[in-house]
């Protein structure tokens, strides 16, 4: 099932037409969706069948909202559908299940479209969620009810109005969908955990068009928190128990070029040894010379942070340093968060136990600076991990990685203009990098970082949970109707 997909790969339908041009020539590779793009013969009247059981309704290229919904955050992976159904709801969901099987017309759910592998694109039917974006709000037991298309850009103010948040990450454009199903990391989890550990409660709709309120007791729900997107089922709402915004809260973002390595070193033993109300992304920026950045929040002070950072300091005076005190949401969405504009990139994950030891930081920097250079950037970015992620056992839920303090990602980004030859040299590096890398690392991967080179990705993403994963695929979708290349297979294989 391991499948490869490179910039090459623009799949069209069945006749798998290259769009990009020659070797060391600029291919064109932004979002064309005036392109006819037909995996299968589906007649017209299918498309009016689909959209005559819908209470959203159907789109084919050259809608004008097109462009928007079936542009992946990834490029690389930018195969266009040839319709979408926008589902209203879910009966609208489950009728697109029971449509693309009866046509058979492969399909996949969208929720976000930020999935780094393409695994939210496909030449046939896309079930786009992005009108299910309601939050509902129970005040008693604080347990929000989110729409299983909700962006973060919708689901960020609903909270702050609300007062309350979760465990969430940087990006607007991120959806629910993805972020939970596959762990779901952010600066508040060293001190409530992954975001799946605050699921409460899941409606999803199976392979056979049923609409589930899934038993938060049940393998099926356990198999929600952390066995990924697009395996089981769609889920048209997740319940997450809330926890009040904290306060005070202080960020910071800092950025050192004077002895980077060993200020690298320093932040890394300093951070480790900080308390849980403390998240942060430690960063090396690969180049000749590499720098250091940091960023991050603590429920705390600005001189509180400052003393964490002291060790720091001692080696070397940052570049630019920005600590200051804001209130929770306005930090979140001012200060801490990121764009994640569509772009052409790759990355490769792995968790640490523990710092970086000398020697893991001295291959680090050697390979920073070793980069070919593209007209983007490429980072090592470490997540701090560790604390409440894990305080529930690894078998406790279906993400298995709970023995870590850091997750560390290499991204390696480049531009539609990069030729092929310099993308070879910066892909080359990049997996000598992780390889290098992988020696001190321990074996897991993120499973929402999906890596389409990894061999052993089941290994990688769900370790020792895989057995049982597999038994409720089995149990749910046995036929393997939910499928993409790293998909989780039943036990027993995919029945007939
Ligand atoms: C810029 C950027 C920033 C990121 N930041 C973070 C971060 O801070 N923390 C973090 O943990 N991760 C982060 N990620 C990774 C992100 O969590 C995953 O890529 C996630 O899968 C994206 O979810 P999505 O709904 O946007 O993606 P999609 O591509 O829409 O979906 C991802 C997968 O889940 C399936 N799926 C989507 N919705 C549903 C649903 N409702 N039911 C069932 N299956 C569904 C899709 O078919 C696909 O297989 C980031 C990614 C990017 C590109």
């Amino acid at each position: 099932m391991h499948q490869t997909i490179t910039r090459r790969r623009f799949l069209v339908g069945s006749a798998q037409l290259a769009l990009v041009a020659g070797a060391g020539v600029a291919c064109a590779r932004g979002p064309r969706p005036e392109l006819p793009v037909l995996a299968h013969d589906i007649p017209p009247s299918a498309w009016s069948d689909l959209a005559r059981r819908l209470s959203g309704h159907v789109l084919r290229p050259g809608a004008a909202s097109w462009s928007r919904i079936v542009t992946p955050n990834n490029l690389v992976f930018n195969t266009f559908p040839a319709g979408v159904a926008r589902c209203a709801n879910p009966n609208d969901v489950a009728q697109s299940i029971l449509w693309a099987r009866e046509y058979k017309v492969p399909f996949v759910a969208r929720c976000g479209g930020h999935n780094y592998a393409g695994y939210s694109t496909t030449s046939g039917l896309m079930i786009d969620l992005g009108l299910l974006n309601r939050v509902d709000f129970n005040r008693d037991t604080k347990i929000a009810t989110i729409g299983g298309g909700t962006l973060n850009s919708t689901l960020y103010p609903a909270l702050q109005k609300l007062g309350v948040t979760i465990t969430h990450g940087r990006c607007p454009t991120v959806g629910v969908g993805g972020f939970f199903l596959g762990g779901g990391i952010g600066f508040n989890m060293r001190a409530h955990g992954l975001a799946c550990d605050q699921l409460v409660g899941t409606q999803l709709v199976t392979a056979d068009g049923q609409v589930r309120t899934v038993d938060p007791k049940s393998d099926l729900f356990w198999a929600c928190r952390g066995g990924a997107g697009g395996n089981f089922g769609i889920n048209t709402s997740f319940s997450v128990q809330t926890f009040n915004v904290p306060a005070p809260l202080t960020v910071f973002s800092l950025s050192w070029t004077a002895k980077p390595r060993d200020v690298y070193a320093a932040l890394m033993a300093a951070l480790d040894g900080a308390p849980a109300g403390l998240g942060s992304r430690l960063q090396i920026t690969a180049g000749q010379p590499p720098s250091v950045q940091l960023l991050g929040q603590l429920v705390g002070t600005p001189d509180q942070v400052r003393n964490i950072l002291r060790p720091a300091y001692a080696i070397a005076t940052p570049d630019s340093e920005q600590i200051t005190e804001m209130s929770y949401w306005t930090a979140q969405v001012k200060f801490l968060s990121e764009l994640g504009s569509p772009g052409f990139y790759q990355e490769r994950s792995r968790f640490f136990k523990g710092g970086l030891s000398a020697a893991a930081i001295d291959t680090a920097f050697d390979w920073a600076r070793r980069w070919p250079g593209t007209t983007q950037g490429s980072h090592m970015v470490l997540f701090q991990t560790g604390q409440e992620v894990n305080a529930l056992p690894p078998a406790a839920t279906a993400f298995v990685h709970r023995d870590s303090d850091w997750l560390m990602t290499i991204n390696l980004s480049w531009g539609s203009d990069t030729s092929d030859e310099l993308l070879k040299q910066n892909r080359d590096w990049l997996n000598g990098f992780y390889g290098a890398m992988i020696a001190f690392a321990t074996p897991g991967s993120y499973q929402n970082f999906p890596d389409p080179s990894l061999t052993n990705y089941l290994d990688s993403y769900y370790g020792r949970n895989l057995q049982k994963l597999q038994s409720v695929k089995a149990d749910v979708d046995p036929q393997c109707v939910f499928k993409y290349p790293q998909a989780i297979p039943p036990a027993g294989g995919c029945r007939a």
